[in-house]
């Protein structure tokens, strides 16, 4: 396994992103770079680069590949851009992020998972800082973003992350809509106001209040 990952991190680029609609080189060059089985249990490091999401502990997941390079892609960041991250998860979109030279903040409501994707993020030495929080509130201390990505679905942009969004900044977010489905959504601070636009549709855990 660890002998062949980089292989197997290739194969996953070339067969489930590059296949189908992702085409920023960068975004392919971090997702073929960043070690996925060792974001996962050990359990599942055998999966790690299979075209889904995958258990990481307390009822959560980390993303399908895919969703991961999709939603990097919508953000359409620059190195050395700020973002803010609500759901750091494993840390693994934090790793990406983190590889393409951004600079990361990320806040997760689960203690245990944000204690352990940090001590993950700074033993592998990507350059992100994990909060412990609710990130219904963002994070108001570092603000504004230059870009805000949410990995759990949420009913509605909270008003904390309109306001800590930089003008000129994005924000992709999976948001519930009609019938139970989820849908991607770019929101651009724009001068003349915030434009939303749709794209694909998804299926992310739920953004959830408080914590944990
Ligand atoms: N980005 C992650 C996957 C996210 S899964 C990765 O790369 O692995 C969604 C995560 O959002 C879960 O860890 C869940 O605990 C977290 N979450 C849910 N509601 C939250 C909230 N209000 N604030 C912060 N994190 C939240």
């Amino acid at each position: 396994m660890a002998r062949e990952w980089r292989n197997e991190a290739t194969d996953m680029v070339e067969e489930q992103i590059v296949g189908r609609d992702v085409k920023d080189e960068r975004v392919l060059a971090a997702l073929a770079s960043v070690p996925r089985h060792l974001f996962v249990p050990t359990e599942h490091a055998p999966s790690a680069y299979v075209d889904r999401p995958l258990p990481i502990g307390s009822r959560q997941t980390i993303s399908q590949p895919y969703m991961v390079a999709k939603m990097t892609e919508l953000l359409a960041a620059q190195e050395g851009m700020k973002i803010l991250e609500i759901g750091t998860g494993s840390g693994y979109q934090s790793a990406v992020l983190a590889s393409l030279g951004l600079r990361v903040w990320s806040v997760e409501r689960i203690e245990s998972l944000a204690l352990s994707a940090r001590k993950r993020l700074n033993e592998m030495n990507f350059d992100a800082n994990v909060i412990y929080g609710d990130g219904r509130l963002g994070y108001a201390k570092n603000a504004p973003y230059d870009r805000i990505i949410i990995t759990a679905a949420t009913g509605r942009v909270e008003p904390e992350w309109d306001r800590q969004l930089a003008r000129g900044g994005i924000l992709v977010a999976p948001l519930n809509v009609a019938t139970g489905n989820q849908r991607l959504l770019t929101r651009e601070n724009l001068e003349q106001g915030f434009r939303n636009t749709w794209h694909d549709y998804c299926k992310f855990v739920p953004l959830l209040t408080g914590l944990d």
